[in-house]
C-alpha cells in the first residue's frame, strides 16, 4: 500500500502518544500567550498550560465551541499576528456572521501533506489528472484538495462547480483519472452521463474523493458502479483546517484520522463527558500543530464513533466512523452547511414577512434542493402579483447572500404554517440516506 508519509502513517501507539502530549502542551502555551479568549478561559477555570501532564489531563480543559468562534468575529481568535496570515477562509456560522479561519505558511504546508495523504490512501498518484468539481472560494474544499493533489505532483484541473455538461466534455477531453467532488454531485454527473448517452467507458476516470456531506453505503455502490470508479470518503472542517483531517484508505472501512495533527475524542453530547473508544458520541478535535488558528477541544457537533483496528492497509491511526448525524439543527444542501437560525437573521429585516417560515430539503435528480415556506402578512398576500414578486426577488437574492445558495421561495398565507409550543421545527428534510 502507498502512503504519503510512511513514518507518521505508521507511527506505533507509545510514540504517538508522546508526540500527542508535546504537541498539545506547546498548543496550550501558545494559546494561553498569544489568544486572550482562551488566556481568559485558563483564568476563569484556574488552569495554566502546566497542569496539563498527561493527554487525560486534557479533560480539565473546557471545550471550545462555534459560538466562540463567532464571539471573537473576525481575528479574535488566531493566536500570531496578521501579517504571519497568509490565507483566510470562511465557513456558514450560526447566523449571518461567517466564522472566519487563517492559516500561516506552515500552516498550509501542513495542510497539503495532510490532504496529499489522504488522496493517496484514496489511490491518487502523481500519474493522476484530478478533476476538482468543488467550488473555488471561501469554502476550503476546492483550494485545501487543490494543493494536496498539486502536492502529489498529480495534474490538476480547477473545474470548480457548475455546468454538469461542460464537465463532463472536460473529463472526456482532458482524460481526468480522480474526480473531487461531493456524493450528491457525482451521482449527478453519473446521470447526467446516461442523458447524454455517454458510457462510463468513454471516460478515464479511477477513483473519486467525495466529501462534505453524509453518505451511506447505498449511494457509494450507485456511484462506484455508474461512473466505474473507487470511491472514498474524507472529512474535514473549515474550523480545524480544512479537508485533511480524516479519510478512508482503499479498503473503505472507517476514515484514519490524522492523529499526530488532531487530537480526538468522543462526548457525550449532553453532559460533557469522554466516552470510551467505540461508543457513540459527538467528536471533538484539538488542533496539535496548528500555529494561526489552534482550537483546544473544539465540539464538530458530528455524532460518530472512534476506534483502533488492524487495517489491512498498515496505518495506524485511529479510525472514525462516517459521521451519522449531527446535535445541533445545521442541514447541509450539495455539500454546503445551511443553520436554520441564519434564514431567520436574513429575513428580519425584510418588510411584510413574519418570523414564520418552513425550510424543506428534497432531492430533483441526485441533487438536494431547498424550498423556504415563508409567511408574510395578510396586505401583500393579497396585493398584486407585482408586488409580490418583487418581495420575492428581494428575499431570494437576500438569503443567496447569507447561505450562499439560492433557495426556491414561496410566500404563503398569514398563520398557514403549523405552529409549535416550545422549539420550533424549522426543517423538514426529505432527502433518505
Ligand atoms: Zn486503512
Amino acid at each position: 500500500m502507498r502512503m504519503w508519509q510512511m513514518s507518521e502513517e505508521t507511527i506505533s501507539l507509545s510514540e504517538l502518544k508522546q508526540l500527542q502530549l508535546e504537541r498539545l502542551q506547546s498548543t496550550l502555551n501558545r494559546v494561553y500567550n498569544n489568544v486572550e479568549f482562551y488566556n481568559k478561559v485558563f483564568n476563569k477555570y484556574n488552569i495554566t498550560p502546566d497542569d496539563i501532564k498527561s493527554l487525560e489531563d486534557i479533560k480539565k480543559l473546557p471545550f471550545t465551541t462555534k459560538q466562540d468562534l463567532r464571539d471573537n468575529y473576525p481575528y479574535g481568535m488566531f493566536a500570531v499576528p496578521l501579517k504571519d496570515i497568509v490565507r483566510i477562509h470562511s465557513s456558514s456560522g450560526t447566523t449571518g456572521k461567517p466564522t472566519v479561519v487563517g492559516y500561516t505558511k506552515r500552516d498550509l504546508e501542513t495542510w497539503k501533506n495532510l490532504v496529499a495523504r489522504i488522496m493517496v490512501a484514496g489511490g491518487v498518484s502523481k500519474e493522476d489528472i484530478v478533476h476538482i468539481a468543488f467550488t473555488y472560494g471561501l469554502f476550503t474544499g476546492g483550494f485545501g484538495l487543490h494543493y494536496g493533489a498539486e502536492h502529489i505532483g498529480a495534474s490538476v484541473i480547477p473545474v470548480s462547480s457548475g455546468n454538469t455538461r461542460r464537465q463532463i466534455m472536460i473529463m472526456q477531453d482532458y482524460r481526468s483519472t480522480v474526480l473531487i467532488c461531493t456524493p450528491s454531485y457525482a451521482l449527478h454527473i453519473a446521470e447526467t452521463l446516461e442523458s447524454m448517452e455517454i458510457s462510463k467507458n468513454d471516460l478515464h476516470l479511477k477513483y473519486g474523493l467525495l466529501g462534505s456531506e453524509p453518505w451511506g453505503e447505498k449511494i457509494r455502490n450507485e456511484i462506484e458502479a455508474k461512473l466505474g470508479i473507487i470511491a472514498t470518503d474524507n472529512y474535514g472542517l473549515s474550523e480545524i483546517i480544512g479537508p485533511g483531517v480524516s479519510g478512508e484508505c482503499l479498503y473503505k472501512n472507517g476514515l484514519h484520522i490524522n492523529e499526530d495533527h488532531f487530537y480526538v475524542e468522543v462526548i457525550d453530547p449532553d453532559t460533557g463527558e469522554v466516552l470510551p473508544e467505540g461508543e457513540k458520541g459527538e467528536l471533538v478535535i484539538t488542533t496539535l500543530t496548528k500555529e494561526a488558528m489552534p482550537l483546544i477541544r473544539y465540539r464538530t457537533r458530528d455524532i460518530t464513533r472512534i476506534y483502533r483496528d488492524n487495517c489491512k492497509c498498515g496505518r495506524t491511526f485511529i479510525k472514525m466512523e462516517k459521521p451519522s448525524g449531527r446535535t445541533d439543527d445545521m442541514i447541509i444542501v450539495n455539500g454546503v452547511n445551511i443553520f436554520p437560525s441564519q434564514v431567520e437573521e436574513a429575513l428580519k429585516e425584510i418588510e411584510h414577512t413574519t418570523p414564520h417560515f418552513m425550510i424543506y430539503v428534497k432531492k430533483k435528480g441526485a441533487l438536494d434542493m431547498m424550498e423556504i415556506h415563508l409567511e408574510v402578512s395578510e396586505n401583500l398576500f393579497f396585493d398584486e402579483m407585482k408586488r409580490q414578486k418583487e418581495i420575492l426577488d428581494q428575499i431570494t437574492d437576500r438569503l443567496f447572500n447569507y447561505l450562499g445558495i439560492k433557495p426556491k421561495v414561496k410566500l404563503v398565507e398569514p398563520k398557514s404554517l403549523e405552529r409549535f409550543e416550545g422549539k420550533a421545527k424549522r426543517v423538514v428534510d426529505e432527502r433518505h440516506q
